[in-house]
């Protein structure tokens, strides 16, 4: 009695987790590409302009400071350099420290958000 080897279903379930964390970072990376089609390469603070050699200085900002929160017509992107994007985090983590900076505030799964570290370090 060995018609079912349980390899098998290992190795299903091993594809179905590996799908599902393909589809959650693509949701979560997929953001940064998209806003950059659609925006000129131009900080909206400063307006400093980026071209290729120096797109990876310009970043995409989240209106209302939610990673998640990704409508398709860009509404809630805004394209920052470091400097202006750093600027506007910390506006925002020094609001938020006025009111209980609780967990699930402004706590983000994007790892690829560049300003992860940012909040920690402020706390000090
Ligand atoms: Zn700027
Ligand atoms: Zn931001």
């Amino acid at each position: 009695m060995n018609t079912r080897k349980p390899t098998l279903d290992s190795a299903r379930l091993d594809k179905v987790v590996a799908l599902a964390r393909r589809d959650a970072e693509q949701r979560g990376h997929g953001y940064r590409e998209r806003a950059l089609k659609m925006y000129p390469w131009i900080c909206g603070r400063c307006a400093r302009e980026f071209t290729r050699a120096n797109v990876q200085e310009l970043t995409v900002h989240h209106r209302n400071h939610d990673h998640d929160y990704n409508p398709p017509d860009g509404s809630n992107w805004e394209l920052l350099c470091v400097y202006c994007h750093d600027n506007e985090h910390s506006r925002y983590i020094d609001h938020a420290a006025g009111n209980a900076a609780g967990p699930g505030d402004v706590a983000s799964p994007a790892t690829s958000n560049p300003f992860a570290g940012l909040k920690a370090l402020l706390k000090k």
